[in-house]
């Protein structure tokens, strides 16, 4: 990871602008985060168009979220805080409302269970499709701080976690790089995709 915040900041404004481009971030929804060397956090700010970010739209904090700049971090920054202080090993978090992870979201109740897909190899410590990943999904809560509550008790019972969905929202993925976490991301899209087809193919 490259550890000066300028270089990071505009990584991020890039993965606005790819992410706006294939519908993924509609009406200034989803938020980006990566972690510096010395911990410190470039994310973006609340309420942002993420095809037209700027520089000054990619806040830096502290590990905790706590900026001395007039803006604020995204209203689900607390998400991204809870990963990195969770998984140590990751150093950015992605999160995306793509159609196909808000429709998955509401016609599974629990979690998406995704196995025999080639693209499960994207995943670390996955070598073969032969293997079955639990996405899990958490209800939509306003209350980011409980829904991080319940995410931090998941991680507990599941520190293999590699993504999760919310209920008629979006999902959250990230990665031990910014390109691992835009990986993930279209991994995971790729996947729901293929899931909301298979679906659709079945019920016609
Ligand atoms: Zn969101």
């Amino acid at each position: 990871m490259p550890s000066d915040f300028e270089t990071i900041a505009r990584e991020l404004i890039e993965i606005g602008h790819l992410f706006h481009q294939r519908g993924w971030v509609p009406a200034t929804s989803g938020n980006f985060s990566a972690r510096l060397d010395d911990g410190s956090l470039a994310i973006t700010a609340s309420g942002r168009h993420k095809g037209r970010l700027d520089l000054e739209d990619i806040l830096h904090t502290d590990a905790d979220g706590n900026t001395d700049e007039l803006q604020r971090p995204s209203d689900e920054s607390l998400l991204h805080i809870l990963l990195y202080h969770r998984l140590p090993e990751i150093n950015a978090v992605l999160h995306p409302h793509t159609v196909n992870a808000t429709l998955l979201s509401r016609l599974h109740q629990t979690h998406l269970s995704l196995q025999d897909y080639e693209l499960l190899k994207t995943f670390a410590g996955i070598d073969s499709h032969d293997c079955q990943v639990r996405v899990p999904i958490f209800a939509n809560d306003q209350d980011i701080a409980r829904l991080a509550n319940r995410v931090d008790r998941y991680i507990d019972a599941n520190p293999d976690l590699v993504g999760f969905l919310i209920q008629g929202h979006g999902f959250y993925t990230w990665g031990e790089s910014i390109d691992e976490a835009i990986r993930h991301v279209e991994a995971f899209e790729f996947m729901f995709e293929c899931e909301m087809r298979l679906l659709s193919v079945r019920s016609s």
